[in-house]
């Protein structure tokens, strides 16, 4: 079956990484085509529009979309484009998978860890009362009024949602993504300790869908605070995480330090009717039209949109060409290597050839 996707190359690094993920899908030879749509600079610059609706339409058409990282523009009305296509596209859960591959420096071994944030709500919702504002104000007197608690004055208040629908919907989510990958148990991490009306929702909801899952699905709670001293000490020990939206941000990035760093941390953002696949990288704007970075991340993610389209072939062969060129150690870009300044180390576009001549092997 031919596929259609739409391919948004991003700023920064993001083109050279979304190139680079490009040519390794297309050298599986898989039949496809690319809607090459615009976010960002080069769309405010050419249609006149940060988020263009056709970008979002093409998205909804083709049902997929690969995405390299967006700069987030300062002062124009958007807290952050990524955020924006989320909520758009309403792709409510974001999956970042976290496992180690030989090759590469890290304190780890053998990590194989699913991070499952909770993408719509919660404090990236962008409800936030700005310090000595009149509305601000006003707001304050009624929290106080309701809560009979005292807020400082001059503070700034952002709200956090938690919803029962967004909680079960992405608890839901994790047990059926554990079920189908063969995973073993399901924690739901929370601080329901502390807040207990949001927090505490989250880990209700997470009982409750864990009761239908329990004769296949092991399911643990933990808090935020010590789960995060648990990954440091006893990765190994975890499997499937399940958290609301700011957990699950700084925990999916503690799980990338886990396994050696952003370069090699893949992402995807699911909904209801599609999907952005996405590294969890930004798009590091110092090393802009360099061809230094490390594609892996960008790579990976295509995996994994490889794999949503049912295409576990390709994604195969794209992983264990990825595999062997980091394990070899040789064809691989400055950040695998020992020191940032190794002469050895090699750019984007040549780490992904390596990367090409596996597949080509595997083919
Ligand atoms: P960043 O991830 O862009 O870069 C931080 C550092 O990580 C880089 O300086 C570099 O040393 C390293 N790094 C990142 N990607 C790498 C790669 N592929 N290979 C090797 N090293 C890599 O984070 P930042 O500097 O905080 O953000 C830059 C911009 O990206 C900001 O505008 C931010 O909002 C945006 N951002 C976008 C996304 C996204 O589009 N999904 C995600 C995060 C940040």
């Amino acid at each position: 079956m031919k596929h259609k996707i739409t391919l948004i190359p991003g700023d920064g690094i993001g083109p050279e990484v979304s190139r680079a993920a490009k040519r390794c899908i297309e050298a599986t030879g898989l039949d496809l085509e690319w809607e090459i749509m615009s976010v960002g600079q080069e769309a405010l610059e050419t249609v006149g529009s940060l988020l263009p609706e056709e970008t979002l339409t093409s998205i909804r058409k083709n049902k997929v979309a690969l995405k390299g990282p967006l700069t987030t523009p300062i002062g124009t009305g958007f807290r952050s484009l990524n955020v924006a296509i989320r909520q758009a596209l309403d792709l409510f859960a974001c999956l970042r998978p976290a496992k180690s591959y030989m090759g590469v420096r890290s304190r780890y071994k053998d990590i194989d860890l699913v991070v499952v944030r909770e993408n719509s709500e919660d404090l990236y919702s962008g409800i936030e009362f700005e310090v000595d504002n009149p509305d601000t104000n006003k707001l304050i007197e009624k929290i106080e009024e309701y809560s009979k608690k005292k807020i400082r004055t001059h503070s700034g208040i952002s709200i956090k949602p938690i919803s029962k629908y967004a909680s079960e919907r992405i608890i839901r989510f994790a047990f059926e993504y554990a079920l189908s990958n063969g995973r073993r148990k399901v924690t739901a991490v929370h601080k329901a300790n502390i807040m207990k009306f949001t927090d505490g929702l989250f880990l209700k909801c997470a009982r409750e869908v864990a009761a239908d899952y329990a004769d296949k699905i092991i399911f643990e709670e933990a808090i935020v605070d010590n789960m995060c001293m648990q990954l440091v000490q006893r990765p190994n020990e975890y499997d499937v995480l399940v958290l609301p939206n700011l957990y699950g941000d700084i925990i999916s990035d503690l799980c990338a330090g886990l396994i050696g760093g952003l370069g090699i941390a893949a992402g995807a953002n699911i909904g209801e009717n599609c999907a952005v696949f996405e590294a969890v990288h930004g798009s590091a704007p110092k090393y802009k039209g360099l061809d230094k970075v490390n594609p892996t991340a960008m790579i990976l993610s295509g995996v994994l949109m490889l794999r949503h389209l049912h295409e576990n072939d390709c994604a195969d062969k794209i992983e264990q060409a990825v595999k062997a060129v980091i394990r070899e150690g040789k064809t691989v870009t400055y950040d695998f290597k020992p020191t940032r300044n190794d002469p050895t180390a090699v750019g984007t576009q040549e780490m992904t050839d390596a990367i090409i001549k596996k597949i080509h092997e595997y083919s």
